[in-house]
């Protein structure tokens, strides 16, 4: 039961948390073109995030406006998506 319960939480707060795939594929080529990125150790250098992490979470934007936040779906609409 409380493994069950844990799990209903963890997947509640990734479908909260964390971009779908395309979003944060999207997200990792603009910051890959951009002249803030910095490869050598994935960061913007505008921000000082890095960029792998940045890029998956619903709430992150960009400080140059390439890309912003999104507003996370219930659970019940990503499973459907
Ligand atoms: S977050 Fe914005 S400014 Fe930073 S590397 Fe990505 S596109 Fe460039």
């Amino acid at each position: 039961m409380v493994k069950t319960a844990f799990g209903v939480i963890g997947g509640l707060a990734r479908h909260l948390v964390l971009v779908d795939e395309p979003t944060r594929e999207a997200r990792l080529a603009c910051c890959q073109a951009c002249a803030d990125y910095r490869a050598s150790d994935d960061r913007c250098l505008a921000c000082g995030c890095f960029v792998r992490i940045k890029a998956a979470i619903t709430v992150t934007d960009c400080p140059r406006g390439k890309w912003g936040s999104i507003e996370p779906l219930p659970p019940q609409q990503q499973e459907a998506t």
